[in-house]
């Protein structure tokens, strides 16, 4: 991978100007990596690279892919933060520090996993876009996952498994999450995967393409006898993993899931998908109840698309879907997310926190993806900030709330016996206003009997206002509390 190869793919998005600033992020970063050596023997820069290429795939902004380039050199050169912002400014410099902060994040257990993510995706998405640089860094890291030992192998692959697929299904970055989905599935159940893998690509692939190219054949004649309608039509590969997955779900012997055959047709307008459906339904007959319309009624993530599945050639089961070439892209690299259709436990609407609501209704009157990213800052992520703990976990505090107000949310003990704050690896006052993304550690004093009743003045939280009238009036200092 070269930096060309990249600045190729960002044509669209880009300007000289910005091109300009690719090349000296690539510069800067092949400087500061030098002499590095992934575990693969590559250059480290080519991780960098590919980074930053998966990002130009998916549309992601010049400021995305710079900070692509630059994502790991504060952890691993002797180039620190301070070094980026003098070169690159401060929108990229905190961008790079947001991706610093997500890598501390780690995957804890399948209990806490969903509330992590949640929350994980609610400190994010401030900035969206550091969570799609993350997502594209994890996909090179996966793909290089040979090159690592077997525990490490299988510790990232269930992370990503069960964080970082899951953030790429609700951006709506489909393909990145089918990509990661396999290759984690690989890791995890090498057997069952090995299995699989070997009916579908090998055993049924000639029937398989033979069959398609008969759909196909019999599809592009008819539609070519309509003039004025432009088209292509790819064959989609069932992800090995969403096969394994179907098999669990719904119990069914293997052949049944895999012997239904896909295709897509893209065409230039809402108007031709509608014909080519029809033409479709008139060729082969459909199959009651899989005729969805998510083009005049789009899923709640923004999804559209015509599916229909009929009886093809021999009666078998045959799926298409039916877009225009910008409803595809938005589909396969599109932030328009699959929120609670696909994550489990989002399922049932009421369960849905509100802020899937607020987000949904921000993107439907969106723009666009810098629209909507703009919006989402605004409105959604106001009065609330999130802060870290050394471990990774996220909480989430009131605006101007401190360490006090975050001892409190880790646990009443721990608020109770706080004796001193470490703010981004700084000492710091116990009544510094916190700032959103903020890193804080708290060290306590076991001897302590309760919390300083002083410091009902400045905390901001219900927990800790509560918990320190409480506990003060246990060791009988009710008296010094001032009236609130
Ligand atoms: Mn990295």
């Amino acid at each position: 991978m070269t930096i060309e190869e990249v600045i190729k793919k960002t044509v669209e998005n880009c300007s000289d100007a910005d091109t300009n600033l690719i090349k000296l992020a690539y510069d800067f970063a092949e400087e500061a990596h030098r002499g590095q050596k992934r575990k693969s023997g590559e250059n480290y820069i080519q991780h960098s690279l590919q980074t930053a290429y998966g990002l130009a795939q998916m549309k992601a902004d010049c400021a995305s892919i710079v900070a692509g380039l630059l994502h790991d050199v504060p952890e691993d050169t002797k180039y620190t933060l301070k070094d980026i912002e003098k070169d690159f400014g401060k929108e990229i410099s905190q961008l790079v520090k947001g991706i610093t902060k997500l890598g501390k994040i780690k995957y804890r257990g399948i209990e806490r996993y969903r509330e992590s993510l949640k929350k994980m995706i609610l400190a994010m998405a401030q900035d969206i876009r550091v969570i799609i640089i993350k997502v594209s860094d994890r996909l090179h890291n996966l793909k290089t996952l040979e090159f690592l030992p077997p525990e490490k192998q299988k510790r990232i692959a269930q992370e990503s498994l069960e964080i970082y697929a899951p953030i790429a299904g609700l951006l709506g970055i489909e393909r990145l999450k089918w990509q990661m989905e396999d290759i984690c599935f690989k890791y995890l159940y090498p057997e069952k995967y090995n299995k699989l893998e070997y009916k579908y690509e090998v055993e049924k692939k000639v029937e398989r393409q033979r069959y398609i190219q008969r759909v196909k054949g019999i599809l592009k004649k008819r539609l070519k006898e309509e003039k004025n309608i432009n088209f292509s039509i790819e064959s989609r590969m069932k992800h090995l993993y969403s096969i394994y997955r179907k098999m669990q779900l719904k119990d069914r012997p293997f052949n049944e899931i895999y012997d239904v055959f896909a295709l897509r047709v893209v065409t230039d307008n809402i108007s031709d998908c509608y014909k080519i459906l029809g033409l479709i339904h008139d060729i082969w007959k459909p199959k009651p109840g899989h005729f969805k319309d998510y083009i005049s009624v789009p899923k709640p993530n923004g999804y559209r698309s015509l599916h229909t599945t009929v009886f093809g050639p021999d009666g078998k089961a045959t799926e298409f879907q039916i877009r225009t070439k910008k409803m595809d892209d938005e589909a396969k690299f599109g932030i328009a997310a699959h929120w609670h259709y696909k994550t489990k436990g989002f399922e049932n609407k009421k369960e849905q926190p509100k802020w899937i609501q607020e987000i949904l209704e921000l993107q439907r009157g969106s723009k666009d993806a810098n629209d909507f990213i703009k919006k989402i800052k605004l409105d959604v992520f106001q009065n609330r900030i999130f802060v870290f703990s050394p471990k990774g976990d996220v909480f989430e505090l009131p605006e101007k709330s401190t360490p006090i107000d975050f001892a409190y949310a880790v646990h009443t003990d721990i608020g109770n016996k706080a004796s001193i704050a470490i703010v981004n690896e700084k000492m710091s006052t116990l009544d510094h206003k916190l700032k959103n993304g903020d890193l804080v550690e708290i060290r306590i004093d076991k001897n302590r009997k309760g919390p300083n009743h002083n410091w009902i003045k400045f905390v901001r939280s219900k927990k800790a206002r509560e918990k320190i009238k409480q506990n003060s009036q246990k060791i009988g200092i009710r008296k010094f509390l001032p009236k609130i």
